[in-house]
C-alpha cells in the first residue's frame, strides 16, 4: 500500500484542482514563502478526518475553502481526495485503489466519499485507523510542530507517544469504558432510588394482597360451610314445614267436627231454655190443690163439730163427769186431719224449700196447732155444758149429717189426691227437662274446652310455623348476603349430598354452631374490605413485575459495571505493557538516531510517575483516604550530549533541539511505521552538516514510509524522487509543477 495522489480543489490556495502524484518514495514540495505548501500538508490532514480547526489554521469551515481574488472568484466548496494503492487489499475494500473524499462547505457541512460513495466521518477514521492512519496526525509533521514533542509537559508527551504508537485506540477504549462505568454507576443510582421509591408502594400492595389472599381463603372456606350449612338448613326448613303441616291436619280436622257438633248442642240448650207449658199446668194444678185443701178443709172442720156435736150428745146421755175430772175426747177423723195438715205443709216446704215458703209454712202450722188446742178445750166444755141434754132425734140428724159429710171429705181428699198425683208427674217432667239441659251444657263446656285445647294445639303448631318460615326467610336473607360475598357460587349449596334423616338426626346446635362460624367470617370478610380486589391484583403485579424487571436490571448493571471495572483494568494493563514496551523499542531507534545526529551521545524517554489528585471512581474513593494520590506516568526526556555536560532539555542551542526531536519523530516513526509521513519544514534550523545527517535519516526512513517533505533545504531536495514546486501568481492563487532538482534548488535558501 502506498499514497498515490492527492487532488485538491478549492482548499485554501488551491483555487483550481492540483493533482499531486506520489511516484517515488520521498516526494518534495518546494516553493517561495507563502506560495501555499503548507496548505498541502493541511489538505492531507483535512482528507484524513482532522477535526482541529486549530491544527489547519482555521477557525471555522469557511476558512478551509478558497476565498477569491481580485481576478478568481470564491468557492462555495473545497474538496480533498487522497488515493492510496490497494493491490495488496491492505484496507478492507475490494478495490485496487482506495480514494477517500472530504468536502466542506460554506455553511459548515463536511461530506465524506470512500470510492465516491458517500460515508460517515467514522467510515474513514475506521477504514485509515486499520491502515495506522490517524486523523490526529502523527505522521503529518506540521510546520513547528517537530519541537512539540520536547516542549510538551511530560504527560502530553506520554499522550504524543501513545498515539505515536498507536495505543490511542486502548485509551479511546478505556476512556469509552469509563465513560460507559460512570453512565452504568448513574444507571445503577437511578434504578436503586427507583426500587426505593416504589419500595413502599410495593410493601403496601403486598399487604394489600395477603389480605385479598386472606379473604380469598375465607370465600373459600365460606363456601364450604355454606354448601353445608344452607343444604342442611333447607332440607331441614322443608322437612318441618312438610311435618308441622301434617301435625296441623289432625287438630283442625277436629276442630272442624267439634264445632258442628258444638253448635247443634248449643242449639238443642237454647231450645230448652225456652219457657215450658208445664211450668203454667203446674202453677194451675197448685190452685186447684190449694182450693181442693180449702174445701177438703172446709168439710173436715163441718165434720168435727158435727162429730163434736155427736159426741156431747152421747155423753149427756151417758152420765155427769165433774169438770175437772173430764178428760177431752177428740175424733179420731180430727187427729187424722191435724196430722195430715201438718204434714202437708211440711212437705210442700220441702217440695219447694224456699225461706219464704218455709215461713209460712211454719205460720199455717202454728194456727192449726193453735186451733186443734182450741177445738180440744171447746170439746170438754161443751161436753159439760150439755150433759143433761140429747136426745135421739138429735143424734140421728146429726150422724146423718156426718156421714154426708165423711162422703164429701172422701170426695174431696180423692179430688186432692188426684190433683196431686197430677202435680207429681208433672214435677218429675219438669224435672226430667232440667236434667237433659244439664248435660247437654255440661257437654258445651266439655268441647269447649276441647276446642280451646284444640285451637291452642293449632296456635302452637301455627307458631312452629312462623318460626320455620322465619328461617326461611333468614335463610333467603343468608343467600342473599352470601351472593354478595361469594358470587354465584353460593348456590353450590343445592348440590351437597345429604339426606333427610342426617338432617333431622342431627342436634340443632351443630348447625347453629356452623351459622356461628359463617358470622364470624363473614364479620371478618366486611373488615377487610375487598372492592377493588382485581385492581390492586393487578397493580400489584404490575409493580411486582416492574421492580422484578428493575432488580434484574440492577443486577445487569453491577454486572457489567464489574466487567467494565475489569475491561478497564485489562486496557490499562495492556495499553502498560505496550506503552513500557514501546518505549524501550523507541529507545532502542532513538539512542542510535541521536547518536547518528549528533556524532555520539545518549538520549533517552523515561517514564515517571508524576501524583495526581484521585477524581471519579467513587466506588474505588471509599477504600482510600480523600487526600490520597494516584501515581500517574509521564514521559521524561533525558539527554547526553557527547562531549559536552548538557543534560536538561532546556540546556539545548535551538539546532540541538531540531535534531533532537527530528531523531525522537524519527525513532518514534521507526517503532510504529505509519504508511506515509509528512514533514513540513522539519530540516529549517539545521546547518549543513546536520542537513546532511537529516538527508540521509529521510532516506533510511523512506525504506519503510513513503514520505512527502515540503522544504526549503537543498541537500533534503536532493533526496527527493519527485519534486513538486508550488508557486503563486498575482491572482493570489496556488499553482503547481512538476520540476527538476536544478529547478527546485531555486527555491532553496
Ligand atoms: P512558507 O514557506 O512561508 O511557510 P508556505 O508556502 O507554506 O509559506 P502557506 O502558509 O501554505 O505558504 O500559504 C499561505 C497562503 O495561503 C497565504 O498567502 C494565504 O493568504 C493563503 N490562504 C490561506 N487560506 C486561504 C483561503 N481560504 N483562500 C485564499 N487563500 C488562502
Amino acid at each position: 500500500m502506498y499514497l498515490k495522489r492527492l487532488e485538491i480543489a478549492g482548499f485554501k490556495s488551491f483555487a483550481k484542482k492540483s493533482v499531486f502524484e506520489f511516484t517515488a518514495p520521498v516526494t518534495a514540495i518546494v516553493g517561495p514563502n507563502g506560495s501555499g505548501k503548507s496548505n498541502v500538508a493541511e489538505s492531507i490532514r483535512f482528507v484524513l478526518g482532522e477535526q482541529s480547526m486549530k491544527s489547519m489554521r482555521g477557525k471555522r469551515g469557511e476558512d478551509l475553502i478558497w476565498n477569491g481574488s481580485q481576478s478568481a472568484p470564491r468557492s462555495n466548496h473545497a474538496s480533498v481526495a487522497i488515493v492510496f494503492d490497494n493491490s495488496d487489499k491492505v484496507f478492507d475494500v475490494d478495490y485496487d485503489e482506495v480514494s477517500v473524499r472530504r468536502e466542506v462547505f460554506r455553511d459548515g457541512t463536511n461530506r465524506y466519499f470512500i470510492n465516491g460513495t458517500q460515508v460517515r466521518l467514522r467510515d474513514v477514521v475506521e477504514l485509515l485507523a486499520k491502515v495506522h492512519i490517524g486523523a490526529t496526525g502523527h505522521h503529518i509533521i506540521s510546520q513547528g510542530e517537530a519541537d512539540r514533542v520536547l516542549s510538551a509537559g511530560v504527560k502530553e508527551r506520554r499522550m504524543i507517544i501513545e498515539e505515536a504508537l498507536g495505543l490511542k485506540i486502548y485509551k479511546w477504549k478505556i476512556e469509552e469504558s469509563e465513560k460507559k462505568l460512570a453512565k452504568t454507576e448513574e444507571n445503577i443510582k437511578q434504578v436503586e432510588s427507583l426500587r426505593r421509591e416504589i419500595a413502599p408502594h410495593v410493601r403496601f400492595l403486598k399487604k394489600q394482597v395477603e389480605k385479598i389472599e386472606k379473604a380469598k381463603a375465607m370465600r373459600e372456606r365460606l363456601k364450604d360451610l355454606y354448601a353445608e350449612y344452607l343444604k342442611r338448613e333447607d332440607v331441614y326448613i322443608r322437612a318441618q314445614k312438610r311435618i308441622l303441616e301434617e301435625r296441623l291436619a289432625e287438630p283442625k280436622h277436629a276442630l272442624g267436627e267439634l264445632e258442628l257438633r258444638l253448635d247443634e248442642a248449643k242449639k238443642k240448650l237454647e231450645e230448652g231454655k225456652k219457657e215450658s207449658p208445664k211450668a203454667q199446668e203446674l202453677v194451675a194444678i197448685e190452685g186447684e190443690i190449694t182450693a181442693a185443701q180449702a174445701r177438703r178443709d172446709e168439710v173436715f172442720r163441718a165434720l168435727g163439730k158435727v162429730e163434736g156435736m155427736i159426741e156431747l150428745v152421747m155423753r149427756r146421755q151417758t152420765h155427769a163427769i165433774p169438770a175437772e175430772k173430764r178428760e177431752a175426747h177428740i175424733p179420731l177423723s180430727k187427729v187424722k186431719h191435724f196430722t195430715e195438715s201438718i204434714s202437708e205443709r211440711i212437705e210442700a216446704v220441702l217440695n219447694h224449700g224456699s225461706a219464704d215458703m218455709l215461713r209460712s209454712a211454719l205460720e199455717e202450722i202454728k194456727q192449726l196447732t193453735e186451733r186443734f188446742a182450741k177445738t180440744v178445750s171447746g170439746g170438754a166444755s161443751s161436753e159439760q155444758g150439755r150433759g143433761d141434754q140429747g136426745p135421739e132425734n138429735e143424734l140421728r140428724a146429726l150422724q146423718k149429717e156426718k156421714a154426708g159429710l165423711e162422703r164429701d171429705l172422701a170426695e174431696a181428699e180423692s179430688v186432692l189426691a188426684s190433683l196431686r198425683k197430677r202435680y207429681a208427674a208433672i214435677k218429675h217432667a219438669i224435672e226430667e227437662e232440667k236434667d237433659t239441659s244439664r248435660d247437654v251444657e255440661r257437654s258445651i263446656f266439655q268441647m269447649m274446652a276441647k276446642k280451646s285445647e284444640l285451637n291452642a294445639t293449632i296456635q302452637s303448631i301455627k307458631n312452629e310455623i312462623a318460626i320455620i318460615e322465619k328461617r326461611e326467610q333468614a335463610l333467603k336473607e343468608e343467600i342473599r348476603e352470601g351472593v354478595a360475598l361469594i358470587g354465584g357460587d353460593i348456590t353450590m349449596y343445592e348440590t351437597f349430598a345429604i339426606s333427610e334423616e342426617e338432617v333431622l338426626a342431627e342436634e340443632r346446635g351443630r348447625q347453629e354452631a356452623r351459622r356461628k362460624e359463617i358470622e364470624k367470617i363473614k364479620i371478618k370478610l366486611e373488615e377487610t374490605g375487598g372492592a377493588a380486589d382485581d385492581d390492586i391484583l393487578k397493580e400489584y403485579e404490575e409493580v411486582t413485575s416492574r421492580d422484578r424487571f428493575l432488580e434484574r436490571e440492577l443486577e445487569d448493571l453491577k454486572k457489567s459495571k464489574e466487567s467494565l471495572k475489569r475491561l478497564i483494568a485489562e486496557l490499562t494493563e495492556t495499553l502498560n505493557t505496550e506503552f513500557k514496551s514501546g518505549i524501550e523499542k523507541i529507545n532502542k531507534q532513538f539512542k542510535e538516531f541521536f547518536a547518528l545526529m549528533f556524532g555520539g551521545g545518549t538520549a533517552a524517554l523515561t517514564v515517571v510517575a508524576q501524583r495526581k489528585r484521585r477524581r471519579g471512581d467513587t466506588d474505588m474513593a471509599l477504600n482510600l483516604s480523600p487526600d490520597e494520590d494516584e501515581a500517574e506516568e509521564g514521559i521524561d526526556v533525558e539527554v547526553h550530549l557527547p562531549r559536552k555536560k548538557i543534560r536538561g532539555l532546556q540546556m539545548l542551542s535551538g539546532g540541538e533541539r531540531a535534531l533532537t526531536s527530528i531523531a525522537l519523530i524519527f525513532a518514534v516513526s521507526q517503532v510504529n511505521p505509519p504508511p506515509f509521513l509528512v514533514l513540513d519544514e522539519t530540516d529549517a534550523a539545521l546547518d549543513e552538516a546536520n542537513s546532511r545527517k537529516y538527508g540521509d535519516m529521510i532516506e533510511n526512513l523512506s525504506k519503510r514510509s513513503q514520505l512527502v517533505v515540503i522544504t526549503h533545504n537543498r541537500e533534503t531536495m536532493s533526496r527527493a524522487g519527485v519534486l513538486y514546486g508550488v508557486t503563486m501568481g498575482s491572482d493570489a492563487v496556488s499553482k503547481l509543477l512538476s520540476i527538476k532538482f536544478e529547478e527546485a534548488q531555486g527555491y532553496a535558501k
